[in-house]
């Protein structure tokens, strides 16, 4: 998945007239991703941001049987693909800014980021 900025942060710098429209043709100018790469990225992020708001304004015991349910169907391999990837998840939670509304949980991040989380893909 490649990430909706340039690594400093700032809007990728798509040309505005595009006279090649070959998919290798329209490249930003400041990082070097192709336009085609970023508009697979943007909808996939938002995807995730759309199934993160359903997980998160649904009642969090039953969001949590479903997820499980939804676990047992799936390869042993990706199940365990899924907590590493809430393990970085975790980790990253940790870069959050804290006030009262998020403190608790980001020190549960905290916590949880010293444990040993190495989880081999098998
Ligand atoms: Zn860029």
């Amino acid at each position: 998945m490649y990430p909706l900025t340039c690594p400093d942060g700032s809007p990728h710098t798509m040309p505005d007239n595009i006279v090649d429209q070959a998919d290798d043709a329209v490249v930003c100018s400041k990082c070097g991703i192709r336009q085609s790469e970023y508009d697979t990225s943007s909808k996939k992020q938002g995807a995730i941001v759309d199934a993160l708001t359903v997980l998160i304004l649904g009642d969090p015991v039953l969001v949590a049987e479903v997820l499980r349910k939804g676990m047992d169907v799936l390869h042993r391999t990706k199940q365990q693909d899924f907590i590493r990837m809430l393990s970085f998840f975790i980790k990253n939670m940790t870069d959050m800014s804290v006030d009262p509304r998020n403190a608790a949980a980001i020190d549960w991040c905290k916590r949880v980021s010293e444990l040993d989380c190495r989880l081999p893909r098998i």
